[in-house]
């Protein structure tokens, strides 16, 4: 189904751009003076327009002049002529010296809406595994659909939406609910036909009655047997998509579910040979959870550690077993305030993304975190924050 080299630069979308920017590092002297591609210096990178009929010969010129390219985008004919990249924003005013650069990432084709609620594409159930063990709290369920007769494609950090069955209590079809795709594009079965969920069955006492209530999708998906079908639409989200830059820093702070899109991400860059994705950078997981049984794909994420201990990290917050450093509950926020200095560091790295995922609220205590670390070398965190935000590097999805 989806094709990542038709995803790449040169089928971008965009109307009436035939032109893209190539952010460059490490090219020798003589490249950097050709008067024909006009490079614009910014923090050690060159950044090049390059016209679509040059783009194979640029990347030629530029490999064999020692350089690498970090970055490809396009941009509409009228912003060639005012290529810089910088985001010069009101935020940036009285900004940490230290300023984030943009992340020149490629444009991909990002699959929206392919399957609309009125028209919904009806898969299959293959599996349906539970994954909290023995001890842990509440159903977590992983589940996984079968496309194969259907044009559903996605990418990592997206989300699908799940119609479930019967009417609501207006006597109305149930709306669809959205669960973000805890699979890579090519799906668990590396098939390029399947989608997979990481869904936790809601359940509450009713504030006013004490009756014990269970969510209507969210109890219908982790009840699928093998076989049922499932009204799906999507994908949707554009906010929690991975750069294309193998050696990026990604920074992922996950509660309960929130793992799902980071699970993804992980199986894309470690466990999938990927040609067009040689991960080379960092990728460092934060996930806070009640009691280690509800550590989500805990021991598939701690082979990955052991398989490529220089390039991930794993740090729990296992809230009702580990303490914090005043003896209280260890929460996801707090193993950030420990690791605050080094975030800090690494947040000003041009390409580090920070991405957030799971419970509404959790980035209360992250802020928190940062601000202090940031504020130790004269910066305000909100102010940059903000530019992160422009800059489409730091990622944020709460539910
Ligand atoms: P419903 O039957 O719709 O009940 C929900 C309602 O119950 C709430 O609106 C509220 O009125 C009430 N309620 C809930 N808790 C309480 C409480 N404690 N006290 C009183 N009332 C309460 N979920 C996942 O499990 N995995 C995911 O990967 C995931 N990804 C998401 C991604 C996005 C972008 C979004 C927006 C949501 C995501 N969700 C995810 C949440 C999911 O969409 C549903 O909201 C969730 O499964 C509950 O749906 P439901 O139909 O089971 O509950």
């Amino acid at each position: 189904m989806y094709n990542p080299s038709a995803a790449n630069g040169a089928a971008n979308t965009v109307s009436g751009s035939r032109v893209f920017l190539y952010e460059v590092v490490g090219l020798r002297q003589n490249m950097e003076s050709d008067r024909l591609s006009y490079p614009i210096r910014r923090s050690g990178s060159v950044f090049f327009t390059v016209p679509y009929n040059r783009m194979g010969e640029m990347v030629q010129r530029i490999t064999r002049l020692g350089g690498k390219i970090i970055g490809i985008r396009p941009l509409t004919m009228e912003g060639t002529g005012n290529a810089t990249p910088a985001a010069s924003s009101p935020a940036s005013e009285g900004a940490p010296k230290s300023q984030p650069q943009p992340a020149a990432k490629a444009e991909l084709e990002i699959p929206v809406n392919i399957y609309r609620p009125n028209k919904p594409y009806v898969g299959k159930c293959l599996s349906n595994q539970e994954m909290v063990r023995e001890g842990g709290e509440g159903t977590v369920r992983h589940l996984t659909f079968d496309l194969s007769g259907g044009d559903l494609r996605y990418l990592e950090g997206q989300s699908i939406g799940i119609i479930p069955p019967g009417t609501d209590s207006k006597g109305k079809p149930q709306k669809l609910r959205l669960y973000s795709i805890a699979s890579t594009r090519h799906g668990d079965h590396l098939d390029d036909k399947t989608v997979s969920l990481c869904v936790r069955r809601l359940e509450y006492k009713h504030p006013e009655t004490g009756e014990q209530v269970f969510g209507v999708c969210s109890s219908f998906l982790c009840g699928l047997q093998p076989g049922d079908d499932v009204k799906i639409t999507g994908p949707v989200g554009k906010e929690m998509l991975l750069p294309n830059d193998p050696e990026a820093t990604i920074i992922m702070m996950a509660t309960g579910t929130g793992i799902a899109p980071f699970r993804a991400f992980l199986w894309r860059m470690f466990k999938e040979n990927n040609p067009d994705y040689q991960f080379k950078g960092l990728a460092w997981l934060f996930f806070g959870v009640a009691y280690t049984p509800n550590v989500l794909y805990k021991d598939e994420l701690e082979e990955l550690q052991r398989q490529f201990p220089d390039n991930l990290r794993l740090t729990y917050a296992i809230s009702r077993e580990q303490k914090n450093a005043s003896g209280g509950k260890m929460y996801i926020q707090d193993r950030i305030a420990e690791n605050a200095d080094e975030l800090w560091q690494l947040v000003q790295k041009p390409n580090t993304h920070t991405y957030i995922c799971g419970l509404k609220g959790m980035e209360g205590g992250i802020d928190a975190g940062m601000s202090a670390a940031a504020s130790q070398s004269g910066a305000n965190w909100s102010e940059y924050q903000k530019i992160l935000k422009k800059q489409e590097r730091w990622h944020v999805e709460t539910y």
